[in-house]
């Protein structure tokens, strides 16, 4: 009996370690598909800024948009560094637009399509009915929803999301600021001058800025995780497939930015 004893515990504990140990990989696995599908979510802007911890209410002094905004914790924290040195050039730095999620960017995309908000002052679902060719006009100023910088609380539009007003004296003042400075708390403009060293992706946009130490990662992560399949939900979806949305316009983007 004994020696029957001796013989089965040992057998019994590897069986024992063994399911234990595919427990545990089963779980590391799901853990680790579970955390990437989040990350997805929020990268493509399917979340609430209310309901995370890591986002901060932008305070009123610093917001012009006039409505509540929001801006990740140390995203917001390095542009109140910015804009209170900037003060003390005479240069007024005010956040104009921030997080958008999914939500929010496709409201402002359908819009576009449906004709209710004017592009280039016409109603495109009028002077553009070609869906393919209203999606590249809607393009040329807007990203199209799960592709917009903005979902990740890491960018913003500074002053006046508006050409126009970069050509002021106070637009060039603050743009010569921006960009003799900006990168020095971690910000990097991603949609510079479209030339060789940027040949695909928005115009210009002056006010548009970005904190690197955050979102670099987040294109990474981004180009890993989302593919063009993912693109969807909102008007004209079926024609994301005729773009080359990922790499022309998330990877369209200012090369110091990456
Ligand atoms: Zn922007």
């Amino acid at each position: 009996m004994t020696a029957i004893t001796i013989f089965l515990t040992p057998k019994i504990n590897i069986k024992e370690e063994q399911e234990k140990e595919e427990a545990l990989q089963k779980y590391l696995l799901e853990r680790y598909i579970k955390r990437n599908q989040d990350k997805k979510l929020y990268l493509t802007g399917h979340f609430d800024p209310i309901l995370r911890d890591d986002f901060v209410v932008i305070p009123e002094k610093y917001n012009i948009s006039g409505y509540k905004m929001y801006l990740r914790r140390e995203a917001l924290s390095a542009f109140i560094d910015m804009a209170e040195d900037a003060k003390k050039s005479g240069i007024n730095l005010k956040i104009a637009s921030a997080t958008r999620n999914f939500n929010y960017q496709k409201s402002l995309w359908d819009k576009k399509w449906t004709g209710y908000t004017l592009v280039e002052g016409a109603d495109l679902s009028k002077t553009i009915p070609n869906g393919l060719d209203r999606f590249q006009k809607i393009l040329e100023y807007s990203a199209a929803p799960t592709t917009s910088r903005h979902h990740w609380g890491t960018d913003i539009d500074i002053n006046n999301a508006n050409v126009e007003y970069f050509s002021t004296k106070e637009g060039v003042q603050v743009y010569d600021w921006l960009t003799a400075n900006a990168s020095s708390y971690g910000f990097c403009q991603p949609y510079n001058t479209k030339d060789d060293n940027r040949p695909t992706g928005y115009n210009e946009e002056r006010w548009h800025w970005s904190y690197t130490p955050l979102a670099k990662d987040f294109t990474k992560e981004y180009l890993k995780l989302v593919k063009d399949e993912d693109i969807n939900g909102f008007q004209g979806e079926e024609y994301v497939k005729d773009q080359n949305l990922i790499d022309e316009y998330v990877l369209g983007i200012n090369p110091e930015c990456l």
